[in-house]
């Protein structure tokens, strides 16, 4: 749902209907207050009018029940009187404009119009309202005592009359003669009046219209008759409008006021939701990527090895295992290894084709997908650049370290995604077993040897436990004389069922699954116990993992305690291309080794990186050279031109050198007339048991060429 219909809309719809509540209920109130205000102010107008009929009604009967006016004008009729007593007092003092006398029938006996006395009638003068008035009052048998007002419309205008019985005050004080003679007065609802009513009504000047106007208060004035006399208009007050003006600034600011709140929560709101989404984003982003390198992790891999392999594109697959890697983390720590992960990755992205998906799938393991655009020549040349990148020297922390990659390769022949990825991972197994720091394209019959492999890594747990393992020793001689001057320890495995296993075989199982460091004691411990009283050197192989391993020092010292053997006679040998991986370390390794007196011997020189500074840098005892090498002297021209440099430098480095393989009298002669200072090799004698040693070899002659 969106944030317009979850929060916005609702948010407006609440604000206005609110608002809305509010003023309407200010409007209702307020029309309300108009209407009771208006109400009130027609009661007023309607008592005013009734108080003023009833002062009319009180003078009509002030001046007709009266005990002169009842002698003088019902006995006799003294006009004199009447004029002076009667007509001017009420038209001076009251100002009633019109008096009239009239008999029981309504005819004027005596008439006096604006104080004038004339000869006119009543009836004529004073409109309908006042006919029936007049009717009611005469023409009934027993007419009423009380006096009669009311509204009539004269020719002059609306008027209010009162008509009364003239009559003594006090019956009986004069006997009067049986007829019945009226007062009447009248009273135009001129200005004058008007303004005593809106005086006594309290209203806004009161005016008489002879219709009623718009928006204006209004009293209709009826007549007598119940005709209409006009209506009493006036301006009304509405306090309610007065009000409704008063709190329309403060309803204005009180609604700016909410609306500005609801924006402020709603931009809050919005924020919020806005970073819930952002987080909800990185989430899901964060769940594919591989936190060290920030590049996609195994689910991400999985998924896009999902979608290409429903896309029914080929493709394939590189799985790459770092060489070497454990050793760093073990040597230098995690942090260090989590720095050399993320720069590792980092390389990697930098050189992979912009279609490759590269992914870290955990620990040193990384893969990389191309699609089926690519040839396998291309392929091998991108697994070529990768090698090389991953090869290049780190400079962690001061000190170069140096790793390795090996990559297996495994194309989509519409295969299910989890086959490619078992066969890049046993072409990747494949790279290792072949020196690691290369690549394989997968072969099915990897399979086999791969389950072989495997087995073997079984078998070899046990191997040494059952005794499986044995040490044999090949003599090393002196090229001046031919003494033997040491013996190489060579491992042996001779399996149960499968025979003599190769160490080139079991050797790699071994380093590969970490059996090597307790392989190696073996055979260190069972080469010092045999060898001890032979009065020659004893050399011994080391592995990479041996030759890394923090106990080694301490482990080779233990061993050399527990069977007496002197330092100075052991000798390890070493490959170049772990001295190259970390050179620092090496040293401090070799340096201490020295130290104890154990001589150190580079093995299998001149196979692979032959590199001459290394031969400078590292305090070395020996250099063998690689039996490759030897073999070809006779009929290589090239492989002599090697050897002369290889020996050249050692003589002005001061390394004695060591020829092994050494298999013909003709490479003896070779490597002698070369300068090498000691052989090895089946010429000189073949690796053999310790028994045989004692029994052939030591205290015996120089060997015999
Ligand atoms: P390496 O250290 O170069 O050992 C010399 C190898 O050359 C031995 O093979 C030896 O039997 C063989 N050899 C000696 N003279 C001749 C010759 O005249 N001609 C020919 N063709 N070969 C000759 P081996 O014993 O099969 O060992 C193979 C490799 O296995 C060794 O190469 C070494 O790298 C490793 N290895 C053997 N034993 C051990 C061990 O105890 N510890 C370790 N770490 N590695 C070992
Ligand atoms: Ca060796
Ligand atoms: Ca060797």
């Amino acid at each position: 749902m969106t944030f317009r219909f979850q929060y916005l809309f609702p948010m407006i719809v609440l604000v206005a209907s609110a608002l809305g509540a509010l003023a309407g209920g200010l409007l209702w109130l307020t029309a309300l207050q108009n209407e009771a205000e208006t109400l009130n102010e027609r009661d007023r107008v309607r008592a005013a009018l009734t108080a003023e009929m009833e002062a009319m009604a009180t003078t009509a009967k002030v001046f007709s029940v009266w005990d002169d006016a009842a002698s003088k004008l019902l006995v006799t009729f003294d006009r004199a009187w009447a004029k002076i007593n009667i007509a001017d007092y009420l038209h001076d003092q009251y100002h009633f404009e019109m008096v009239f006398i009239t008999d029981a029938q309504g005819r004027a006996i005596f008439a006096s119009i604006d104080g004038n006395v004339v000869e006119a009638d009543p009836v004529e003068f004073l409109g309908r309202g006042y006919r029936n008035a007049a009717d009611l009052m005469m023409m009934t048998r027993s007419s009423p005592i009380e006096p009669i007002v009311g509204v009539s419309v004269s020719p002059r205008g609306p008027l209010l009359f009162g008509i009364s019985k003239i009559r003594s005050h006090t019956p009986g004080s004069t006997p009067l003669p049986a007829i019945e003679r009226f007062l009447v007065t009248t009273k135009l609802i001129d200005g004058k009046v008007l303004n005593g009513l809106t005086k006594a009504a309290t209203n806004p000047s009161l005016a008489l219209q002879p219709t009623q106007g718009n928006g204006v208060g209004i009293w209709k004035l009826r007549t007598f008759d119940g005709q209409s006399a006009g209506f009493l208009t006036w301006t009304p007050l509405k306090p309610g409008d007065r009000l409704r003006q008063r709190t329309l600034p403060w309803l204005i600011t009180f609604g700016l006021a909410i609306f500005a709140i609801a924006a402020g929560v709603l931009i809050q709101a919005r924020r919020a939701s806005a970073q819930l989404r952002a987080s909800e984003t990185k989430a899901l982003y964060l769940a594919s990527r591989d936190s060290l390198t920030g590049l996609p992790n195994r689910r991400a891999f999985t998924d896009e090895l999902l979608r290409l392999s429903r896309s029914d594109e080929s493709y394939t697959l590189l799985y790459m295992d770092l060489d070497g890697f454990k050793d760093v983390n073990d040597t230098f720590g995690h942090g260090v290894g989590d720095k050399l992960l993320c720069r590792t990755g980092e390389r990697l992205q930098r050189h992979i084709p912009p279609q490759g998906f590269l992914a870290r799938l955990g620990g040193d393991e990384f893969a990389l997908t191309l699609d089926g655009t690519f040839s396998s020549d291309r392929i091998g040349m991108v697994a070529a650049r990768l090698v090389a990148a991953v090869g290049e020297p780190h400079e962690l922390g001061g000190e170069p370290i140096v790793i390795g990659v090996s990559i297996g390769i495994a194309s989509s022949q519409n295969d299910d995604y989890e086959d490619v990825i078992r066969h890049a991972d046993v072409a990747m197994y494949a790279s290792k077993a072949r020196g690691r720091d290369g690549w394989s394209f997968y072969d099915s019959a990897m399979e086999t040897g791969r389950s072989e492999r495997k087995q073997l890594e079984i078998d070899l747990r046990h191997a040494i436990t059952a005794g499986e393992i044995t040490v044999v020793y090949q003599p090393i001689v002196s090229a001046r004389d031919n003494a033997m001057v040491s013996v190489e320890a060579l491992a042996r495995w001779s399996h149960p069922t499968k025979g003599a296993i190769s160490p080139d075989v079991f050797i790699p199982i071994a380093e590969e699954s970490g059996l090597i460091v307790e392989l190696g004691r073996f055979i260190l411990d069972t080469a010092c116990a045999a060898a001890r009283d032979w009065p020659v050197g004893l050399a011994v192989n080391l592995s990479p993992a041996q030759f890394w391993d923090r106990t080694l020092v301490d482990d080779v010292c233990a061993a050399l305690k527990r069977h007496g053997f002197p330092p100075e006679r052991l000798e390890f040998e070493i490959t170049e291309t772990y001295l190259l991986r970390r050179p620092e370390l090496a040293e401090e390794i070799i340096s201490r080794l020295r130290k104890l007196q154990i001589r150190i011997a580079l093995d299998d020189f001149g196979t692979g990186y032959a590199s001459i500074g290394y031969l400078r840098r590292f305090e070395l005892d020996l250099v063998k050279i690689d039996r490759s090498l030897v073999e070809n002297l006779s009929f290589d021209r090239n492989a002599i031109d090697v050897l002369t440099a290889i020996m050249s430098l050692c003589r002005a480095l001061n390394l004695p050198i060591l020829a092994e393989g050494v298999e013909t009298k003709a490479q003896a002669a070779i490597l002698t007339a070369a300068g090498c200072s000691f052989m090895q090799g089946w010429y000189y004698g073949h690796p053999v048991s310790a028994e045989e040693m004692n029994a052939n070899f030591i205290h015996a002659k120089p060997m015999a060429a």
